[in-house]
């Protein structure tokens, strides 16, 4: 079956939908033919719009093919896409190449198929299809339909549920039918109308998000209004192994009403009691203090679905905290906003927000402490990965079937980069890691040649990471990287020894600066890093 000429003009581009309802401050033929002129200079390879007198005024502005329409209110009260032969005739003679009708199952009640078939046949032009689902689609096809459009998708009594524009559904129609499928229908971003063309789609028709002043600036008007809230005053509470740490964060940075208490052991719902204990309390008094926070952020070990606030996943370290849905019972419990983080995850957004990497797009946090892990952030973005286990940079491996990590797994990263191997690297002698730093920085040898081996450890699972993401800084966080250049020079230089073109990046080692409060910053933090801004 020939695909028509003029749908062959549309392969793999873009259309742009010009059209704007009664009352709308466009609502004029002229200011469609503008929109038609914008889309042509901007690249839009065709046009669709409704009615003769839009249509008209569109042909004379520019030389692109038309896609169009008649909507008019129906008889059941709502708008049907060309619902009359006559309409089409004139659509043609006002000089559309292609016209689109509903054949949507209730556009087929309304006598749709046997007038695609019609149009087809006496007005020679090419018929597209608008439909919601793949069975229309194909009585579409059946029917003569030159395209079918996914239009209708989500507009329909039986699609109502589809709520954004489904990539998949694009996928479905190209198996199902053998005329092109053109996506049409909630394509918002540049990268949905890509995903359209991915998924196997003829052509892209793209409106509201480039036609309609009005809903773009709804868009942007909802979110500089729902950042407001947003720009006050956030309680953050840090849940440790050892302590839980709390504490109000302003929008500019400041920290107040800190505190701490030790975290109790227990089960997922002795934590949970304590989380909300904790964040009554701090609520209490910051209304007592006259402050009105305007959300929570928490920040807990574990994998963390950042979207639900639920926990992905947490070791035996916290028997029961799987699954539990912190966003939703500290909300209940408060009565504010809630948002939900990997303390590590935190951290990193602490630095994006309140430390060394404000301002900085790409960077990785490295938490050094009992275990490692960190954050990292590609392209202005905290990563979270697609399960929510991204991160996990104590599980690097560094030596093939080294030493057993509390993952499971052998030679993990973490194994050679924790507290107890700076420990262990010391000969032992000394009751922790805090105390080898202090030794080594008092000029003792031993506990200098230990720290210089960690350097070596840590700078093989660093090289890791910034091969992998390339960042811009690379911030060390925990008590073992404070009060340390020693180690913060050696890793530098150990660091550059082991990366691809080091003379061409500008790669900063650093330390954190944020201090012991540092995951009650994260906590709030991740407050704004889950705004969906
Ligand atoms: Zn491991």
């Amino acid at each position: 079956m020939a695909i028509p000429e003029v749908l062959s003009r549309l392969h793999g581009k873009l259309i742009v939908s010009c059209q704007a309802p009664d009352g709308d401050a466009f609502r004029h033929p002229e200011c469609m033919a503008r929109f038609a002129q914008a889309a042509r200079d901007g690249g839009a390879a065709g046009i669709r719009a409704n009615g003769v007198e839009d249509i008209r005024a569109i042909r004379q502005a520019v030389d692109l093919p038309v896609v169009a329409i008649a909507k008019k209110v129906w008889n059941d009260g709502r708008i049907l896409i060309t619902g009359v032969f006559e309409d089409a005739a004139e659509l043609a003679r006002a000089g559309a190449e292609m016209i689109a009708i509903d054949v949507t199952s209730r556009g087929q009640r309304f006598g749709a198929l046997e007038r695609l078939a019609r149009i087809k046949r006496e007005l020679g032009v090419t018929v597209l299809a608008d439909i919601a689902t793949v069975e229309e689609a194909v009585a579409a096809e059946q029917a003569g339909a030159d395209a079918v459009l996914s239009t209708m998708r989500g507009y329909t009594d039986e699609t109502a549920h589809t709520t954004g524009f489904e990539p998949d559904f694009i996928a479905q129609l190209v198996r199902a039918v053998k005329v092109p499928v053109i996506a049409e229908g909630r394509i918002g971003t540049p990268s949905e109308a890509r995903a359209a063309i991915e998924s196997g789609a003829w052509a892209v028709i793209v409106g509201t998000a480039i036609t309609h002043p009005s809903a773009i600036t709804r868009r942007f008007a909802g979110a500089v209004e729902s950042a407001r809230g947003l720009r006050g005053d956030i309680l953050g509470i840090d849940m440790g192994g050892t302590n839980t740490k709390y504490g109000i964060v302003s929008a500019g940075g400041r920290l107040s009403a800190e505190g701490f208490v030790p975290t109790p052991s227990g089960g997922g719902a002795v934590l949970l009691a304590h989380l909300k204990t904790v964040a009554c309390h701090l609520l209490d008094g910051a209304r007592r203090a006259g402050i009105a926070p305007c959300a929570l952020g928490i920040a807990t070990a574990g994998w963390v679905d950042t979207r639900t606030g639920c926990v992905a996943y947490a070791t035996e370290n916290l028997p029961g905290w799987t699954g539990t849905h912190i966003g939703e019972e500290l909300q209940a419990a408060t009565g504010l906003p809630v948002a939900v983080e990997n303390d590590a995850n935190a951290l990193a957004a602490a630095e994006s927000q309140f430390g060394a990497a404000r301002g900085c797009r790409d960077f990785v946090c490295v938490t050094l402490g009992t275990g490692v892990g960190g954050g990292c952030y590609a392209g202005g973005r905290l990563n979270h990965g697609a399960h929510y286990f991204a991160n996990a940079l104590g599980h690097i491996p560094v030596v093939l079937d080294g030493l057993p990590c509390t993952c499971g797994l052998k030679g993990c990263l973490e194994v050679y980069a924790n507290a107890a191997a700076l420990v262990r690297y010391a000969g032992g002698g000394y009751p922790n890691a805090e105390e080898v730093v202090n030794a080594a920085n008092a000029g003792d040898a031993r506990a200098r040649a230990a720290i210089l081996q960690y350097a070596k450890h840590l700078a093989l699972g660093a090289a890791s990471i910034v091969h992998l993401l390339d960042p811009e800084i690379l911030i060390l966080a925990g008590g073992i990287a404070q009060n340390n250049p020693l180690l913060l020079a050696t890793l530098q230089s150990e660091l550059v020894a082991r990366l691809t073109v080091p003379d061409r990046r500008k790669l900063r080692v650093t330390v954190s600066s944020l201090g012991y409060y540092a995951g009650v910053y994260g906590a709030a933090a991740a407050v704004r890093e889950s705004d969906p801004l």
